[in-house]
């Protein structure tokens, strides 16, 4: 490695590692964090926000930068090297765009936004959380004009999350789906052999929930000497290295695949930043590379591997071990139960087939406000009226509505198609893990998942963030993204369910 290589990556690890410890004070504001703490905390992490960003858009961040730049002209430009230099000045560019002040306002309001969006959640008051909406929505607009985009303000705010990915690419995407998904619901809806999910409601207590979920997560192989798992209103997945992953989940007294299905989630996205490789380690290119990619790993966890029916042929004597009043089911009523394709108001306990209609929902709400198409106040009936139109549903209450995500408070805009572009990923990827294992899933009855884990080890972890998404797409499938695999794994598995 050249000195000034070498000067660059010191520089931003320094900084990374200050980034990692803002991620820690919003894990703790997420977890254990005194609510009277709230104003403290949003100063805290403003200030040290808009530290890092001054650091790492300074002069000295540019002259480093420039000298790294002259070395890596005769690098290959696969090197580690060579994307390290070019990863920085993507970010140093992106970055440059954004005044600091602006920076430390918004990361104020987010703080603020998520603390405003708990208490209105609580109290089922949309009214109450609309004004903190509209100056995210007036931030974030800001931001892209800041940043600037060619097509569309979307694609702006998608860069950030999912780069490469434009608002016509996603477009595409839901346009290709849409037909699809509400077929195969109307299709389930109509079928003569419906799923009994009764086994898995009832009366499930939460310290019995919690040791089940931990000894699935373990199996699965997240390494607990690097992680742990606690409670969140909304589950999530924070790392501040590869060596410390924290995941969270919730816990439903009267609904047990909630907690444990989420816990497979999260540990999916952990697992993938746990495999980040060591030497990319406190650099830029460490960690997951996209949401994108990122929601791939979770959901395969989650739905490929967790929700077959030979996943089901190892958990269930476990879950009854802990439960004994599933006595009356099986492997296969248990299968059955976990895959129960319904419409339902909470967009994170939807089944597969629907998932991707609350995405579209989001996406297209999020452009509206962002171009003044909707105002803010009309947010819940909007929200309301294409739940009906889209599932057949109408929430009664805000906090079943528009209230639930706490995406939109934390600023997190241009987000949530990530999440379909994870469930296509993820299709793809099993498709691929499959034609090197055929018979991957006979491992899954003996809880045996190594194969798995290092499959996704080898050709997605490994990579760290040296990839772009649709290269890491494109060298571990063959192929760009094909949205073919998910509609077929869907049609599939759903066909037999329901005897389609
Ligand atoms: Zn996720």
């Amino acid at each position: 490695m050249s000195d000034n290589i070498q000067q660059l990556r010191d520089y931003s690890t320094r900084l990374i590692r200050m980034g990692e410890s803002v991620s820690l004070l919003f894990w703790d504001q997420q977890t254990y964090m005194p609510t009277g703490a709230a104003n403290v905390r949003a100063e805290q992490i403003a200030v040290m926000s808009e530290f890092i960003h001054k650091q790492r858009t300074s002069d000295e961040a540019h002259k480093l930068l420039v000298n790294a730049e002259a070395d890596a002209k005769s690098f290959d430009p696969d090197s580690d090297d060579a994307r390290l230099v070019a990863q920085t000045r993507r970010h140093y560019d992106l970055m440059t765009k954004l005044p600091s002040e602006f920076v430390a306002e918004l990361s104020r309001q987010q703080a603020l936004g998520h603390e405003v969006w708990v208490q209105a959640r609580k109290e089922n008051s949309f009214a109450k959380f609309a004004p903190t909406l509209e100056r995210i929505f007036d931030l974030t607009r800001q931001k892209s004009e800041y940043y600037g985009y060619k097509d569309h303000i979307y694609t702006a705010l998608l860069d950030e999350y999912e780069t490469g990915t434009t608002y016509t690419d996603v477009v595409n995407v839901f346009s290709e789906m849409k037909p699809y998904a509400v077929a195969l619901a109307h299709a389930i809806a109509a079928s003569t052999n419906p799923v009994d999910s009764s086994p898995i409601i009832g009366e499930f207590d939460i310290p019995t929930q919690r040791a089940l979920t931990l000894k699935v997560v373990k199996q699965l192989g997240f390494d607990f000497n690097r992680g742990r798992q606690d409670e969140a209103a909304h589950p999530f997945c924070s790392n501040a290295s590869r060596d410390d992953v924290r995941l969270t989940t919730r816990f439903d007294r009267t609904y047990l695949q909630q907690a444990l299905y989420a816990s497979l989630h999260e540990a999916g996205h952990g697992m993938y930043e746990q495999g980040s490789p060591e030497r990319l380690e406190g650099t830029i290119l460490a960690g997951g590379t996209s949401l994108g990619v990122h929601e791939s790993q979770s959901r395969l966890w989650e739905n490929l591997v967790g929700r077959s029916r030979s996943f089901s042929k190892w958990v269930f004597p476990i879950v009854k071990d802990h439960f004994p009043q599933l006595k009356n089911t099986d492997a296969e009523g248990f299968y059955r139960a976990v895959n129960k394709v319904e419409p339902s108001f909470i967009r994170v306990e939807a089944d597969e087939v629907t998932y991707n209609l609350h995405i579209l929902l989001r996406f297209e709400m999020e452009c509206e406000l962002l171009t003044g198409k909707l105002a803010f106040k009309d947010v819940p009936e909007a929200w309301n009226a294409k739940m009906t139109e889209y599932l057949g549903i109408t929430p009664s209450t805000d906090s079943e509505g528009c209230l639930q995500d706490v995406h939109w408070s934390e600023g997190l805009i241009g987000y949530f198609p990530t999440y379909t572009l994870g469930n296509l990923i993820s299709a793809q990827l099993f498709h691929a893990l499959r034609r090197e294992h055929p018979n991957i899933e006979a491992d899954f009855e003996t809880g045996d998942f190594a194969p798995v884990l290092s499959w996704l080890r080898e050709n997605v972890h490994s990579h760290g963030a040296k990839f772009l998404p649709h290269e890491v797409v494109l060298k571990a499938t063959g192929e760009p993204l094909n949205s073919k695999y998910y509609v077929d794994y869907l049609n599939t598995k759903f066909g037999d369910i329901y005897a389609l």
